[in-house]
């Protein structure tokens, strides 16, 4: 079974209400810099003993050490402490309040016990809640001088901190600044001897407020989430996703215009217009691919923004010149450029497939897509084509999404088309990629793997006939067209009215139904995931466990072949029920389908 990334469920977006005089908006720049660089406070630094404090479910305990104050920042005329190590001898115990949260710290931990508890040599927390008040009002500081071992420490936590792409703990410091104090945030790293940190986050601005990370076993600093759930007294079945900071602002409507040369070189302008769900607004959080940069920020009437970018981060932070308010609209214009698309071999591949354009919320936009690329190459995107025009070089075309969708994508290489217009089903252009075919189908037959002829010709007639199934099974097809693209990477991805579909389905000849099941379940994501959607990540599987079958269906449908239909539903039914028993080297079960992507991990990957 290939890998369907189906459509990404990384949480996006947003943003702040301000309720002080409002500051010139390069402060904030500034402001956000000194949070990301913080000193020690040499006249705050503390011998500590049995210190006990309570994050909800964790709590954590203080033996014996040093604490070291952060550095207060100023703004609008307070002082606000954002952080503290601690060195010593400590403790943190936490406790999921569910049975499934209790059974997936079991699983990553390889361990009966459903309490996490551990010993810590460092941790460092950054917060701005009222940890600070609470820990400096029993102890005595001195001033002193910062030891090495003190400064190093902050150092390397500091760099699970802020080398992983989707850190936010900084944007997330700011937000209560700005907003208010009940908005709280609390973050730590505990260090533990002989072991990969693990790192728990108290957010009360999230969906599901308490979080507990570990190290991702392959990634130096990335980390993967091992227990995520809502805070107490709420209820652990609901979720509130539109009172998160998610909601802050929602993006309605994206219009770009955007030139690639044949090299890959990307460069782009996007008019973001957003509306404004909550009181007032003065900073604005997008997700851009971390390998793009931004050149500038302006709004609507023509003013630069102050922004901040990190290197190696999506995370793009946009300053107001002044708050928006609760329903109000405004566009915000993105110039940026940069490395998302690499050329090897002839072909291009998209580094990021959705967030090669500046994304504010996962809520549904409609878009205006302008593109300007090499002549030579075929180039695809989501949406109706208005016009195509030619110069010298480039080819234009202008593309019109009208109902909102979820996200956008786009495919560009040396396409041979492949187009279909039989009655039934939408126009379908299948392109498929004629670069470095030969070299490709030599290395799988060296592999045994069989090729196939007139592939283009094979996976059109899959995607026609799949259409006219999931038509009379699922109502009308929801777009007016369907470009299906060659992609030179081994899974397959859906977007409303564009599929990228792996290179080896346009390559094999398969006597199994395999790459018929593949192709199939992309098409049916038209139906399930683009048109309906889910509400949070937990509900995903529907979408994906609907393409699935239906891929199935299709295969006993074309094949009128009920044995194959009956035999891969076993191979199915197989793969789940040893992945619930076997992984981690016995006795674990993989996790129930609810927790959607959790259920996978960097020790267990094909568990979703
Ligand atoms: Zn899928």
């Amino acid at each position: 079974m290939k890998k369907c990334i189906g459509l990404i469920s990384i949480c996006l977006i947003i943003l702040c209400t301000f309720s002080y005089n409002y500051a010139v908006n390069t402060e904030m720049v500034t402001l956000y810099n000194e949070l990301k660089q913080p000193n020690i406070d040499t006249t705050k630094i503390a011998d500590v003993e049995n210190i006990t404090f309570q994050r909800d479910v964790a709590t954590f305990h203080l033996e014996k050490g040093t604490i070291y104050f952060f550095k207060p920042v100023s703004f609008s005329e307070n002082n606000y402490v954002t952080g503290a190590l601690f060195i010593g001898d400590g403790t943190f115990s936490f406790t999921p309040p569910t049975k499934i949260e209790k059974e997936q710290l079991a699983r990553f931990h390889a361990a009966e016990e459903q309490t996490f508890e551990t010993g810590f040599d460092v941790l460092l927390m950054r917060f701005s809640d009222t940890t600070f008040s609470e820990l400096s009002s029993n102890i005595s500081f001195k001033e002193m001088e910062i030891s090495s071992d003190a400064a190093k420490k902050v150092n390397q936590c500091e760099k699970y901190m802020f080398e992983e792409r989707n850190n936010d703990i900084i944007w997330r410091i700011l937000l209560s600044m700005l907003k208010n104090p009940e908005t709280g945030y609390f973050h730590t790293h505990v260090g533990i001897p002989g072991h990969d940190p693990v790192f728990f986050t108290y957010d009360p601005l999230k969906d599901e407020e308490i979080t507990l990370k570990k190290r991702h076993s392959r990634l130096t600093y990335e980390k993967e989430l091992v227990n995520s759930f809502h805070q107490k007294g709420e209820n652990q079945r609901v979720s509130h996703i539109e009172k998160s900071s998610d909601f802050f602002a929602l993006a309605k409507h994206y219009k770009s215009n955007t030139t690639i040369e044949s090299s890959g070189d990307f460069s782009s302008t996007c008019d973001v217009t957003i509306a404004v769900n909550t009181d007032s607004i003065i900073m604005l959080h997008f997700w851009l691919a971390s390998k793009l940069k931004v050149d500038s920020v302006v709004n609507s009437n023509g003013m630069h923004l102050s922004f901040h970018k990190g290197e190696n981060v999506h995370e793009l932070l946009v300053f107001l010149d002044s708050p928006l308010t609760m329903q109000q609209e405004e566009t915000i214009r993105i110039t940026y450029h940069g490395d998302i698309l690499d050329k090897f071999l002839g072909n291009f591949y998209i580094n990021s497939s959705v967030f090669w354009y500046p994304r504010i919320s996962r809520t549904r936009a409609t878009y205006d897509l302008t593109f300007k690329t090499p002549k030579q190459y075929e180039f695809v995107t989501i949406g109706k084509k208005l016009k195509e025009s030619e110069d010298e070089n480039y080819k234009i075309s202008h593309w019109k999404q009208a109902t909102p969708v979820v996200s956008a994508s786009f495919n560009l290489g040396p396409f041979k088309t492949h187009k279909i217009d039989i009655e039934g089903t939408p126009p379908i252009t299948v392109c498929m990629s004629d670069a470095a075919r030969h070299e490709i189908a030599q290395l799988l037959i060296k592999e045994g793997i069989p090729i196939g002829k007139n592939m283009e010709k094979q996976v059109g007639a899959d995607v026609a006939n799949s259409i006219q199934l999931f038509r009379s099974l699922f109502g009308p097809y929801p777009y007016d067209e369907l470009y299906v693209t060659e992609i030179p990477y081994a899974h397959g991805e859906a977007f409303p009215g564009l599929l990228h579909l792996s290179r080896v389905t346009f390559q094999v000849k398969d006597d199994w139904g395999y790459e018929e099941i593949f192709r199939a379940h992309e098409v049916a994501h038209q139906w399930w995931g683009t048109t309906v959607g889910y509400k949070t990540y937990h509900d995903q599987w529907l979408s994906e466990g609907f393409a699935q079958y239906a891929g199935l269906w299709y295969m006993q449908w074309i094949r009128k072949d009920n044995k194959r239909f009956f035999q891969i539903l076993d191979e199915w039914k197989d793969e789940i029920f040893s992945n619930r028993k076997y992984i981690l080297g016995g006795g674990a079960e993989a996790g129930p389908i609810w927790l959607g992507y959790r259920t996978s991990s960097s020790e267990t990957e094909g568990d979703y």
